[in-house]
């Protein structure tokens, strides 16, 4: 699995910086032999009226990767996921699924793409099982066996009608639906939004069981740290409309640290770059190498809820 790269410090994170605090420079990977991209978006503008939803967005999904794409709500994240699927057009920059290009998504593009949506709209007269002779019209790689037994593990009523599903069970009904074609990419938008502890923990192991054994990629949305760590190898962090981390959950707890509880300089050494005050105390953001080459520094590690605070939250007041 690739280690993935830091992306270091952001402009929309200068902003709140110190005038006196130079922000590092961007932060490359260096990475080898990483799979092959699955899915690459470069530099993706969406501009509401006055807001930009996505601003200079650029992430990479590669082969087998479980990417957990995490941000804050109106992060940008089902925008982001809206153009992937071509439902809304970028006002600027590219997208590619498999290495082409591509500004709207093809159909043959579609066909290899799961796509599970925050909220489900299925016909509701429709039973579970009627549902799958729909969709299976759709896809020319459906599998009617692999839907009966999607049906069975995840204890679907195959003869309910879809009005009369709980909202776990409508979740588990989508992500049937969007693997029974066996598509080598999964998008996922939030899709344990309106689950309760239990069941969203249940459909986390069933996404992960599933991705493992038929080596699926699958790329999901949420604004939960637990959730992202629970099943995630890889993780995006976007903050308005732009990714402020992408790697690996491990270069993620390197890269984010609070210096102290010794002596701490004023500004960060070149390679460091300061973040807001959002979680208290001094915390800054570089790659592993960077702390490392200052070993009189003291610092410490932080939780994942604090890493992600410290990188998206804003300074009160
Ligand atoms: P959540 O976690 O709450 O679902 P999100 O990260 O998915 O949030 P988006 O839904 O992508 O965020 O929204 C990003 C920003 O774009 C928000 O400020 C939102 O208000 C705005 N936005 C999204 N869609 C539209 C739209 N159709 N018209 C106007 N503004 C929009």
């Amino acid at each position: 699995m690739g280690k993935g790269r830091v992306l270091g410090y952001l402009p929309a994170m200068e902003a709140e910086q110190p005038a006196d605090l130079e922000p590092g420079p961007p932060l490359e990977a260096r990475a080898t032999a990483e799979p092959p991209a699955v899915l690459e978006a470069r530099e993706l503008v969406r501009i509401y009226g006055a807001i930009r939803a996505a601003d200079g967005l650029s992430l990479t999904v590669r082969d087998g990767d479980i990417y957990g794409f995490l941000g804050r709500n109106g992060a940008g994240k089902t925008t982001a996921i809206r153009m992937f699927m071509g439902i809304i057009r970028p006002d600027a920059g590219t997208i590619a699924i498999r290495g082409e290009v591509s500004k709207r998504l093809s159909l043959r593009h579609k066909q290899q793409i799961g796509y599970v949506a925050q909220e489900q709209h299925f016909y509701p007269w429709m039973t579970c099982r009627a549902l799958g002779d729909f969709v299976a019209g759709l896809y020319p790689s459906w599998d009617d066996q692999e839907f009966e037994r999607l049906l069975r593990a995840f204890d679907l009523p195959a003869d309910r009608k879809s009005s009369e599903l709980s909202q776990g069970m409508r979740v588990k009904l989508a992500l049937a639906l969007a693997i029974a074609p066996r598509p080598p990419l999964l998008i996922l938008d939030e899709p344990t939004a309106g689950l309760d502890p239990v069941a969203r923990r249940e459909f986390l192991e069933i996404v992960r069981h599933q991705v493992r054994t038929s080596g699926q990629t699958v790329f999901f949305s949420s604004h939960l740290m637990d959730e992202v760590e629970r099943i995630a190898d890889r993780v995006g962090i976007i903050e308005r409309g732009r990714l402020v981390f992408e790697g690996t959950l491990t270069l993620l707890r390197e890269s984010v640290r609070r210096v102290g509880p010794f002596e701490v300089p004023t500004s960060p050494p070149p390679g460091l770059s300061a973040l807001p005050a959002a979680i208290g105390g001094t915390t800054w953001v570089g790659p592993p190498e960077a702390w490392a080459a200052y070993p009189e520094l003291s610092s410490e590690t932080l939780g994942l809820d604090d890493i992600f605070i410290a990188l998206v939250g804003r300074t009160s007041g």
